[in-house]
């Protein structure tokens, strides 16, 4: 029998798919929303407004690039009149001067900053964009002077993951309170440049040794969180804390999701705020029923002792490489196709071309138009894999 349901408690708001860099690994979905469809300043606040009705404590302010927005500092404000925690995820390129102090007169409590790379050539290359290092070093710099908390996030691929020690140095340096090392997740623009980004296992576990030791060096000075890669995983991460558990996420033209990828579960359809209260999505939407709770698992989820640890792991992903958004998340020790999934990044690193230049073979993120590769390496339908 499934717990019974209880309020959330964070929301990601991605306000709008516009963002000066095209990484290949980003989240958002392949068909980015233009400007004229994102919602307006009074629509966000009155979502804003409901959230915080129903129990929601933290707000994520995301995008694409949210400072984007002209009315960011009027966004934040209105959260922070609701008392609720406001945490802006930035790639801090092309801020006007005096917006960083402004975000903070309004109420922002905490700024997550991504980075590349380490190395500026990095940062520039898998961002695509030249000078984009630097403006993150100022962006980090003006957060910190106006006396914000800083985390800085390094999305870890092949290209970059070489850095890891240097990314520590770099948050260090930047006089971060926190550190997310989060190895790619592979939905979105991210799977389909699963080939061109996918690590080797000997880079993964040098990684985990290297933050392992980090946390214990850094301990009382920075926190160093570390985001495991699901495709040489035993068992699955609590995706979302579980399926429409305790957190949802809003894309720019107000369609609630359980999740960022939920959209490329064929079965599924989802309610746009408007056409419906956040309250009422939220309790009776059949998209964020469809795998809330336990009752929907079959076997091996339904007997298992970790189904209220994990959840089943991630639908999406289920989706993607078992073509079934029920079935268990193949990163799974226990699922029938696990082997897949390292054979999936086995045969990515295999067919990328090691002697191209770096980012070659990426697909950059663009708005408008069919993802196409700048220099295409060959790719695997997952299905032509066996199990
Ligand atoms: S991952 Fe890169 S392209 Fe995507 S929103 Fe963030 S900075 Fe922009
Ligand atoms: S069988 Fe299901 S519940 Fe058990 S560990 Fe695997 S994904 Fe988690």
């Amino acid at each position: 029998m499934s717990a019974p349901l209880l309020p959330p408690i964070g929301m990601l708001a991605e306000l709008t798919h516009r963002c000066p860099l095209q990484c290949p690994y980003c989240s958002n979905p392949v068909e980015l929303l233009k400007a004229n469809r994102e919602m307006d300043t009074a629509t966000w606040l009155d979502l804003f407004n409901q959230a915080a009705d129903l129990g929601v404590l933290q707000v994520h302010l995301s995008g694409g690039e949210p400072t984007l927005r002209r009315d960011l500092e009027q966004l934040i404000a209105g959260l922070s009149a609701r008392g609720v925690y406001t945490n802006l995820i930035t790639a801090g390129v092309g801020i006007a001067d005096g917006r960083i102090e402004a975000f903070a007169a309004a109420g922002l409590d905490h700024v997550q900053l991504s980075f590349q790379g380490a190395r500026p050539e990095t940062t520039e290359m898998v961002g695509n964009q030249r000078g984009s290092h630097d403006k993150k070093l100022e962006t980090a710099r003006r957060a910190r002077a106006a006396g914000l908390p800083l985390t800085i996030n390094a999305p870890i691929h092949r290209h970059n993951i070489d850095e890891v020690p240097e990314f520590i140095e770099l948050a260090l340096s930047l006089g971060a309170e926190r550190l997310e090392i989060a190895n790619v997740q592979y939905s979105g623009w991210a799977l389909a440049n699963r080939d061109a980004l996918m690590p080797d296992r000997a880079s993964i576990e040098r990684q985990a040794e290297i933050v392992e030791a980090a946390r214990t060096r850094l301990a009382g000075i920075m926190n160093i969180d570390f985001v495991t890669p699901d495709y040489y995983a035993t068992y699955p991460k609590p995706c979302m804390g579980g399926w429409a558990r305790d957190a949802f996420m809003v894309a720019p033209d107000g369609t609630v999701l359980p999740c960022h990828a939920a959209q490329t579960i064929p079965s599924l359809s989802f309610e746009r705020f408007g056409e419906r209260s956040l309250a009422g999505i939220w309790i009776s939407s059949p998209a964020f029923n469809a795998f809330r709770g336990t009752d929907w698992m079959q076997e091996p989820c339904r007997s298992c002792e970790r189904r209220e640890i994990d959840w089943g792991g991630c639908r999406c992903q289920a989706m993607a490489i078992a073509g079934d958004a029920a079935a268990t998340d193949p990163a799974c020790v226990k699922s029938p196709i696990h082997a897949r999934m390292e054979a999936l990044a086995r045969a990515g690193i295999v067919a990328a071309d090691r002697s191209a230049v770096p980012g070659s073979g990426f697909i950059y993120r663009r708005i408008g138009g069919a993802p196409q590769a700048e220099n295409p390496v060959p790719s695997r339908p997952d299905r032509a894999l066996a199990g």
